[in-house]
């Protein structure tokens, strides 16, 4: 069934108003649509202008007579033109006189057709049904290719429309400006709908005003707009800064994304995504903030493509290595423990450090089998470490959040080490706490699982912005890492004082503390003072790989 057919209404339920003064024409036709119509009727124009504003939203139609004393069928036009609640329903102007100059008044004030009379009624009936036709048809294209609330196109039809400028001009050069209003669910929980729904419309208004050389505008989801313009040298903070500002009683942030010059040959949905990723990093409470997609973001976005297209194979093939970085005891700087860290040898890429990837792997679900592998190899080295005879100190491997997902995570890192046959004393676990906050009481019941076991739970990352205190009473901990990211700070400032309390909270709690990030000399000997317990960082060693991680064993064994 096409939508045109799933939304006619059976023609009785149709309703015309008829406007005329001559009552025997008027009931005339009244009788005449009776069989297929509900009608109303009105005496005069003024009458018609009443039934008109009360009913434009179930009127199929209205005849409307020319000549009528006082409020005539120009007046009538005339009005309905005021409004496009009353501009959508259509006129059929019935007149006696075929007086061309009538005929052109009458359309220029927009009726849609025209009888003469006396009446013809198959040719009354047949205009009538061919009008309503004409106009339902197009409501229904309007609705479909128009957004009722900004009075956009709706998302297919701007992409479409997208592609078919770029192809149609191939020599011009065009932007794309996206916007994102930042916590649009939240405000629409906060303020309702209905409110939210005007903010929409003002911003969409508003944009449509100031945005210079617009082609073309769609709402592409629900609180996101783009727009495609014609290429501006624009000072676009400038334009659009003042435009959000004073905008509505509601603080709000919006994130404008630009892709400036667009590559022609790019489907439309791909420019919106480029300029969606150059405002990705932008942090605003209110206002506006404006960002580029730059080449530096295509670099990393090409880089994303080769890393979700080779990912699958290098597992199979394995291109992922494991580099261990030791940890040393403050006080006599002897070896303590190390850190696997995962690389990737990227048959294109080269070696490519975690951050670069985990993320990707977090989305697509790859991560857990990532993270058993490192298990897996981790017991394999501490294995191979203690039958090749070299010091053995504990290995800590990265978790991420979504491994608690899995309800066997205890038992299988406790099968790994059996399966190796080491000390569980010598394999411990890092988690961070973004890893908790999401899911709590998961993450409690399988650290508490895997301390039963007897692996050693670090919390990692800690004061890199998301810690809070109260995990640290929530969790089963043995040890604290403080982040890099603290000493860096304190280094430059000058001031340790945050180091030292957040080791006294761990001593307090009873844990273990480790540094990580300590580059240099300066920075060991003022946490020794600190009654901290291990260093990792570049000060003793980068990460190394195996066979150099061996290599340094034997040397502090020796
Ligand atoms: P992380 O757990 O905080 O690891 C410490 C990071 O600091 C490592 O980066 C390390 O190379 C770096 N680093 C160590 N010492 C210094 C120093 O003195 N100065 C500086 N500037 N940096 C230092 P890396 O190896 O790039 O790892 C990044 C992150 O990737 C890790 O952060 C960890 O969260 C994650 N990751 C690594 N391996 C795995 C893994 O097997 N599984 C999971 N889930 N995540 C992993
Ligand atoms: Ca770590
Ligand atoms: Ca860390």
């Amino acid at each position: 069934m096409t939508p045109i057919e799933e939304t006619a209404l059976p023609a009785s339920l149709r309703t015309i108003l008829v406007v005329e003064d001559n009552d025997i024409n008027r009931e005339m036709l009244c009788s005449l649509l009776e069989d297929d119509f509900e009608v109303m009727q009105a005496k005069d124009g003024r009458e018609g202008i009443e039934l008109l504003k009360r009913h434009y939203d179930i009127l199929s139609l209205v005849l409307l007579d020319v000549y009528m004393p006082e409020c005539d069928g120009f007046d009538f036009l005339r009005f309905r033109q005021t409004d496009d609640r009353y501009s959508n329903v259509p006129v059929i102007v019935t007149t006696v006189s075929d007086s061309l100059d009538d005929e052109i008044e009458c359309l220029k004030l927009g009726s849609n057709d025209f009888v003469v009379k006396p009446y013809d009624v198959e040719i009354i009936l047949n205009r009538i049904r061919n009008t309503i036709k004409l106009r339902e048809t197009a409501s229904i294209v309007n609705q479909l290719t128009w957004d009722s609330i900004t009075n956009l196109y709706r998302e297919e039809f701007f992409f479409h429309r997208v592609e078919e400028l770029l192809e149609t001009y191939p020599d011009r050069s065009f932007d794309i400006v996206c916007s994102d209003i930042k916590n649009f669910k939240t405000l629409n929980d906060r303020y309702g709908r209905e409110r939210c729904n005007h903010l929409l419309h003002e911003l969409a208004n508003r944009l449509m005003a100031v945005i210079p050389g617009l082609a073309a505008g769609g709402r592409i989801s629900g609180d996101s707009f783009a727009f495609l313009i014609d290429h501006q040298e624009e000072d676009w903070t400038g334009v659009l800064g003042p435009t959000i500002e004073d905008m509505t009683t509601v603080n709000f942030y919006v994130k404008f994304g630009i892709v400036e010059d667009v590559d022609h040959s790019l489907p439309a949905s791909q420019l919106c995504d480029r300029a969606a990723m150059a405002m990705q990093h932008l942090r605003g409470s209110t206002g506006a903030g404006v960002a580029f997609y730059d080449e530096e973001l295509r670099q990393q976005q090409i880089t994303e493509q080769i890393i979700i297209e080779s990912m699958s194979s290098a597992l199979r093939e394995r291109q992922f290595m494991i580099y261990y970085q030791p940890k040393h005891d403050v006080h006599n700087g002897s070896i303590a423990g190390a850190e696997a860290l995962l690389r990737w040898n990227h048959p294109e890429l080269g070696l490519i450090r975690p951050d670069l990837f985990i993320g990707i792997f977090e989305r697509n679900g790859l991560i857990t089998a990532m993270d058993r592998y490192v298990c897996e190899e981790v017991c394999r080295e501490i294995r191979r470490c203690v039958d090749l005879g070299l010091p053995t100190v504990p290995i800590s491997i990265n978790l991420s959040r979504l491994d608690f997902d899995d309800h066997d995570l205890a038992a299988h890192v406790a099968h790994m080490a059996d399966r190796y046959d080491i000390d569980r004393n010598l394999l411990h676990i890092e988690l961070t706490e973004t890893a908790y906050s999401e899911d709590p009481d998961a993450v409690v019941t399988a650290l508490k699982e895997l301390r039963s076991y007897g692996f050693h739970i670090e919390l990692d990352d800690f004061g890199s912005g998301y810690s809070s205190l109260a995990s640290l009473n929530m969790l089963p901990l043995d040890i604290l890492k403080l982040d890099g990211s603290m000493i860096r700070q304190a280094t430059k400032l000058g001031d340790f004082r945050i180091i030292e309390s957040a080791i006294q909270i761990a001593q307090f709690l009873g844990l273990e503390t480790v540094v990580e990030g300590v580059e240099t000399a300066e920075e060991l000997d003022r946490l020794r003072g600190m009654g901290c317990d291990l260093i990792q960082g570049i000060y003793y060693s980068w990460p190394l790989e195996q066979s150099e991680f061996e290599a340094y064993l034997a040397r502090q064994g020796a």
